[in-house]
This record gives C-alpha cells, sequence and structure tokens, in this order.
C-alpha cells in the first residue's frame, strides 16, 4: 500500500475534501463496523476515528496518537478501505493519520464510568496505591518453596513449564482455586524463575485491583494511551485475582482489549482466579471464553498429606523443634487453607518460644482453640455423596436415581447410613436428599449396613476406611 505520500503527522497541510457523499459514505462503513466488530470494540477503535475527506483518489482518516494509528492500521485499514470502496469505488486507498486533537476512545466513554471517578474515598485510595504500585514479590515464594501434592500438581507443572519455556506454549495460563491455596505463591515463583533466567524478558506482575486502578487513574489524567502503550509492550503479564473486577465492565473492557492485544502479538499472560473462566459471575461471556482458550488448571482443596508435608517443610526452618504428632494433629485439625495452617504453625512457635517449653498437643489444643473450633468440620450430606461415589467409582446422580441394580443400590445403602451417623439430619431430610426418597427406605437402608456389617468383615472394614476418609 502506497502511503508515502501522506506520511505526515499534520494532515492540515494536506487538505484533504470533505463532501456530504464522502461523510455519508464513511457513516456507512462505521455503521457496518459496528455489525461487524460489536458495540464495545466499535467504540474502542472505529468511534474515535476522525474523518477528514478525500484527496487524491485516498480516504483520509484521522486518531489522536501513534498507538491508535498502529493499531487501527494493523486491525482495520484493510476492512476500512473494502467497505469504503463499495461506496466510493474510485477510492484507492486508506490513509490513517495522527493528529493530536482527534478523541481518543477511553476519554470520550470517560464520563459515564460506573466503576466510579466520583467520590473522594475511591480517589484518595487511588493515590494511596499509587505509592505502592511497584509490586514486590514475596522472597519466600518460590518453586523450590513449593510443596507439591496431589491437588496441586497440575497447577504446579503448568507453572513450571511457562516458567521454564521461552517460548509461549499455553496462552493464557489459567490457575484456579479457593483461598490461601497457593495461586499467588505459584505466580510470584514464575516471576522469579523469569527474572533470574530470562532476564530480558519483561514482566508485570499486578492484582487486577491494581489493574483496574491504574486504568481509573488513566481515565482520570487522560493518558489511557501510556496505560495501553505500557501493559502492551510487556512480554509476560501476571494478572491475580482476577475475579476482583466482575462486575466492573469497563475495566473488563480494557483488560479484554489488553488481553487480546498480548496474547495476538504471542506474549505470556497468566491469570489466577477463585474459580473456573465459566464460572465467573458477573464477567462478560466473550471475556470467560478467551479466558479459557489456553490451559487451565485448578488446585483442589488439600489433603492430609500435603498438609502434613508443608507443615514439615515450614517447620524445619523453625528454631524450635516441633513433634512429629504434633505436626500430624495440626493437618488433621487445620483443613481450611495452607495460609491458615502457616498461620497456626507461626503462633504456635512464637507460643513455644516465649513460654521456652517443647510443645505438644495439649499446648497446641491449647494455643489454637480457635482456629481449631473454627476448622470443625461441618459434614454435609453432598459431601458424604460425594466421597461415596468416587469411593464406589459410580455418579453423584446414581445416588439420586431410581436405579435398582445392587452396584448402585448399596453405595447408595451407605451413603444414607452415613448420612445418618456422621451428621444430625433426620431420616426424612436424609431421604429428600437422595431423589426424594421416603423416610422407611433411610430407615431401611440404614439396618442393612448394620447388618452387613456384622456379618461381612471386609464389608465393615471398607466402610470404617470411608468413615474415616470423611473425619480427617
Ligand atoms: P492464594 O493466592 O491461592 O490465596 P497464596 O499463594 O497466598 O494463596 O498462599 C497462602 C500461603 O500458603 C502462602 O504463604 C504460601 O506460601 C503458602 N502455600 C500455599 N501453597 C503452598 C505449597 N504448596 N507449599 C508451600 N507453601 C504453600
Ligand atoms: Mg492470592
Amino acid at each position: 500500500m502506497n502511503t508515502q505520500a501522506l506520511q505526515a503527522d499534520d494532515p492540515k497541510e494536506y487538505a484533504p475534501e470533505l463532501t456530504q457523499e464522502t461523510a455519508k459514505a464513511w457513516d456507512s462503513v462505521k455503521d457496518q463496523l459496528k455489525l461487524e466488530l460489536g458495540d464495545a470494540t466499535y467504540s474502542s477503535w472505529i468511534a474515535p476515528i476522525k474523518l477528514l475527506g478525500l484527496l487524491n483518489n485516498q480516504l483520509c482518516i484521522a486518531v489522536s496518537t501513534r498507538f491508535l494509528r498502529d493499531w487501527i492500521v494493523t486491525h482495520y485499514q484493510q476492512r476500512i478501505f473494502e467497505l469504503f470502496q463499495k461506496s466510493s469505488t474510485s477510492t484507492t486507498e486508506v490513509v490513517v493519520l495522527i493528529q493530536a486533537d482527534s478523541h481518543t476512545p477511553m476519554q470520550a466513554s470517560n464520563e459515564n464510568h460506573e466503576e466510579g471517578l466520583q467520590g473522594s474515598t475511591l480517589a484518595k485510595s487511588i493515590d494511596d496505591v499509587e505509592t505502592e504500585l511497584d509490586v514486590s514479590l514475596d522472597k519466600r515464594f518460590t518453586f523450590d518453596n513449593f510443596v507439591i501434592g496431589k491437588s496441586n500438581e497440575l497447577a504446579y507443572a503448568a507453572a513450571r513449564r511457562v516458567a521454564e519455556q521461552e517460548n509461549v506454549s499455553f496462552n493464557p495460563l489459567f490457575l484456579y482455586g479457593g483461598v490461601g491455596l497457593g495461586k499467588t505463591h505459584l505466580m510470584h515463583a514464575i516471576a522469579w524463575h523469569i527474572i533470574t533466567n530470562q532476564p530480558w524478558r519483561k514482566i508485570l506482575y499486578l492484582s487486577a485491583e491494581k489493574f483496574m486502578y491504574r486504568f481509573i487513574q488513566a481515565l482520570r489524567r487522560k493518558d489511557t494511551m501510556a496505560f495501553k502503550e505500557q501493559f502492551r509492550s510487556v512480554d509476560v503479564l501476571m494478572i491475580d485475582d482476577v475475579q476482583f473486577i466482575a462486575g466492573k465492565d469497563s475495566t473488563q473492557e480494557e483488560f479484554f482489549h489488553t488481553f487480546n492485544a498480548l496474547v495476538d502479538q504471542n506474549r505470556q499472560v497468566i491469570i489466577s482466579a477463585d474459580k473456573s473462566p465459566s464460572d465467573l459471575e458477573g464477567m462478560e461471556d466473550r471475556l470467560k471464553s478467551r479466558l479459557g482458550w489456553g490451559l487451565v488448571a485448578d488446585i483442589h482443596p488439600t489433603n492430609y498429606e500435603l498438609r502434613l508435608g508443608i507443615l514439615q517443610s515450614k517447620s524445619e526452618k523453625f528454631k524450635v523443634s516441633i513433634d512429629d504428632r504434633v505436626l500430624e494433629f495440626l493437618a488433621h485439625k487445620i483443613t481450611s487453607n495452607i495460609r491458615e495452617l502457616e498461620g497456626a504453625l507461626n503462633r504456635l512457635a512464637a507460643h513455644a518460644s516465649l513460654v521456652s517449653r517443647e510443645i505438644d498437643i495439649e499446648m497446641t489444643r491449647d494455643v489454637l482453640q480457635d482456629l481449631i473450633r473454627a476448622n470443625d468440620r461441618h459434614l454435609t450430606i453432598e459431601d458424604i455423596q460425594k466421597s461415596v461415589a468416587e469411593h464406589y467409582n459410580i455418579r453423584i446422580s446414581d445416588l439420586h436415581s431410581v436405579r435398582r441394580s445392587r452396584s448402585i443400590a448399596r453405595p447408595r445403602q451407605v451413603a444414607m447410613y452415613l448420612a445418618k451417623q456422621l451428621t444430625e439430619r433426620s431420616f426424612p431430610e436424609i431421604g429428600r436428599k437422595f431423589g426424594g426418597r421416603d423416610h422407611t427406605t433411610v430407615l431401611h437402608a440404614v439396618r442393612k449396613v448394620e447388618e452387613l456389617c456384622e456379618e461381612d468383615k471386609e464389608f465393615a472394614d471398607d466402610l470404617d476406611i470411608l468413615k474415616k476418609s470423611l473425619q480427617v
């Protein structure tokens, strides 16, 4: 495409001619693009384009920054040309110029921002956040310090892969799981690894919350272009806790564009969230679907072995020695998440060094009373059904179904029995949770299982294992 003739930053020199006809043709191009691109993309990129007119059979349009110009040239110039030619056949090309006073999209949409530029509290917090924008990575959050178990091995392997490979293998990497299970730890570990081994790659790590604050700040200062350029110039972008921007439409929109721009340029994007992409409520569908395009790795709740492993690894770093039995006790009792587990251990160690006494189970019970109580698990019928289904390798839905084959009916009876034993629910309540069965069915199930336990030692032992697994 011959754009030489008009490569100047001041289009006025060239004085393109703007007739009504051209304006009409341009309007229909815009209408068509709106249909093709959707409202959001349209208002970000097409709406701010200023029509200058025709000059030497070239359609001249202008935008406010070089960044916008480049973007439009690479993404939309060809399509604009095709569409414009339909009504103006003699046009030979489209020229995109930079004209400083053209409106930029984000400034234009700035006025109706629900994320709120209004309100002094937010304004204040934006400034507060600014001072701490340089996110420092936690030194302890490395791969070496990450204890691997069944619940996090996939996330760990994926994180490792992304950190080690220079070419992008899956994009984005999406890590999700409940609080305190190691998402941030893994993200920092990736960052540390890249900083150490590929120092030339430019990494940006920040929480989705900070992303939003920076965006709002850029809007306030009317320099969204600098904001965009900053984010689009990194090799690796990591956004932690992306669920934060659910329901925040403009930030989401901006994030979506940033995300797409980076993925299009084959830059690595790493995201964490508390839920899977499809379960993120308040997130736009197109964003949800894009977030799931790469590799989605979940971190499950911990199991006993992992908790014990983590406690052992962490307690090695303490000066006071902690008896294995105490660690086992903690691994049994503090099941919520790893952050609490660490907290418990720290508290215990602090207490021990104060009273300079060996830590035993009694002291542990005493010092961690509140934590232990909070972690007392309230087992639900759903938990029981899930474990029973897993144990017997059937589907949870089989437990609700009317199927009577032994391979289904027996586990169903076991689940009813355990529900009666391990929860406070009544017979009718339990019946309802099993596909709306009558309370007499539950009663019968309980008797049947009791009988079987008497007759069949193997069955009894198996049931015992199942029961124990539910009580940890
Ligand atoms: P999340 O971001 O998922 O809420 P974090 O990454 O902040 O959780 O983890 C909470 C705490 O637990 C951190 O101190 C972290 O180092 C620790 N932690 C989590 N998972 C592990 C693990 N597998 N091995 C060692 N420490 C872990
Ligand atoms: Mg986190």
